[in-house]
């Protein structure tokens, strides 16, 4: 095998950091796992969706030739994918959907332009909370679907949910206190390009869930360098909330993937991330029953590693806990199966964003002379958690705009808001799940 690792070293070597083309595609069969491992090593080569019979393998122009040359029987993917586009919406119908859901409700719903995709549709984003136009304190929470374009059922069942969040305002208890407590953000479409193409990289063939800036690799700084446009508009916007729990969906496979993804390590929140997989997986039967994966969940690295992925730098960076929905075999099922999709994963959704209130936060009313500032104020947070009488430190995170929320374990923690210039603030808050669990700060200066 050494031989055949030499020869992708020095076939593929046109990435700057680590491979995020994917301009070919091919699947592999390989109940051995024997071809995998040779292929792993290359960083010009995307692994995905490994399953026991195989895997998919991305990678630039090139790669079918070389598997061809080196005898690594596959299947071109660009060949066998089967789209059956009947009745499916354009990427601009989508669009319209969400200014149509935002006109069904407009006291509860804000269609933001997040920005422009590489050939010029419109990224949206639909807001849904109670006083819609205000920023008020509630936890943020963030979906995103269809960062591959060719992974279509989640842009749907987006539009899908959006629209049941808006109908059921004032008929539905359960979805009115979610909606009057939560700053809700849906973005159906991140790569309509790609959607509009049927295909996973975005106009540039650029695989954006590995265009991310990455912890783990040399290009690990948090900046927008010449990333694609598609990556840079949703770091943007990250930058601009204070988003505390989201996923991100895609389609290959049925499981609730959890980070790390791009290192072995276990993530510091480890056992809430099973617990929020499990909770998930547990109300739609057919990821829980899955054959491929025990109890439908996984973690990310421990299925196939994932360089320059969203999920990891949404927490690394931004301390957003992210997790990636796969949700279903097909990438884009027939049309008609988008119901039956909707209707098995409906309740987890809901369930999902309603975790977002097993957490804590402060926020910071700072006077000078009688005006408020505090939408200046930058920090970090010390947080601790308390048990059996000790402080165990859970890690040092950024806050924003005088602004912090974290989804927490059940527990009592110890928060230390240092705040510049030498000032701190220490105190103590309880995380129960009850709605809106935020301390208020006042400074007067
Ligand atoms: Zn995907």
């Amino acid at each position: 095998m050494k031989f055949l690792i030499l020869l992708f070293m020095t076939t593929f070597c046109f990435a700057a950091f680590s491979g995020d083309k994917a301009e070919e595609g091919a699947y592999i069969y390989d109940f051995d796992k024997s071809i995998i491992q040779s292929l792993s090593v290359n960083q010009d080569l995307i692994i995905d969706h490994v399953t026991r019979s195989g895997f998919e393998v991305y990678g630039p122009a090139g790669l079918l030739t070389f598997l061809k040359r080196h005898n690594i029987p596959h299947v071109d993917l660009a060949k066998v994918e089967f789209f059956d586009t009947r009745n499916y919406p354009t990427p601009e119908e989508i669009n319209s959907q969400i200014r149509s859901i935002h006109q069904k409700n407009p006291q509860i719903t804000q269609v933001f332009l997040i920005g422009r995709s590489v050939q010029g549709r419109e990224i949206l984003g639909l807001k849904i909370s109670d006083n819609v136009q205000e920023d008020e304190l509630e936890p943020e929470f963030k979906y995103i679907s269809s960062m591959h374009g060719d992974e279509i059922t989640g842009r749907e069942l987006m539009v899908r949910l959006a629209d049941d969040l808006v109908s059921g305002y004032g008929a539905d208890q359960r979805i009115t206190q979610l909606v009057d407590n939560t700053e809700i953000y849906i973005i159906p479409s991140m790569n309509p390009d790609g959607s509009a193409m049927r295909r996973r990289g975005n106009a540039n063939n650029i695989d954006l869930n590995r265009n991310f800036p990455d912890f783990s690799t040399s290009d690990n700084q948090n900046i927008l360098g010449n990333r694609q446009v598609e990556t840079k508009l949703i770091m943007e916007f990250q930058k601009s909330r204070n988003f505390a729990l989201s996923a991100n969906f895609h389609g290959g496979a049925a499981v609730m993937n959890y980070a790390w993804d791009t290192i072995r390590d276990r993530h510091p929140l480890h056992d809430l991330l099973v617990e929020l997989s499990l909770d998930y997986a547990n109300r739609v039967d057919y990821i829980k029953n899955s054959d491929e994966f025990p109890n439908g969940i996984t973690n990310g690295y421990a299925w196939y590693e994932v360089n320059g992925g969203m999920q990891d730098w949404s927490y690394y960076w931004h301390n957003d806990l992210q997790f990636t929905v796969e949700l279903s075999i097909p990438k884009w099922p027939t049309y008609s199966q988008i119901p039956y999709y909707y209707e098995k994963n409906k309740d987890a959704l809901i369930a999902f964003i309603e975790n977002i209130h097993r957490g804590a936060g402060v926020k910071y009313k700072e006077f000078i002379n009688g005006q408020n500032i505090a939408e200046n104020l930058n920090g970090t947070v010390d947080l601790y958690k308390i048990e059996s009488g000790s402080k165990n430190k859970i890690g040092t995170f950024p806050f924003f705009r005088g602004e912090f929320y974290k989804v927490l374990p059940h527990g009592e923690y110890h928060f230390e808001m240092n705040l510049g210039g030498g000032d701190q603030a220490r105190f103590v808050m309880a995380v129960d799940g009850s709605l809106n669990n935020y301390a208020i700060m006042e400074r007067n200066r």
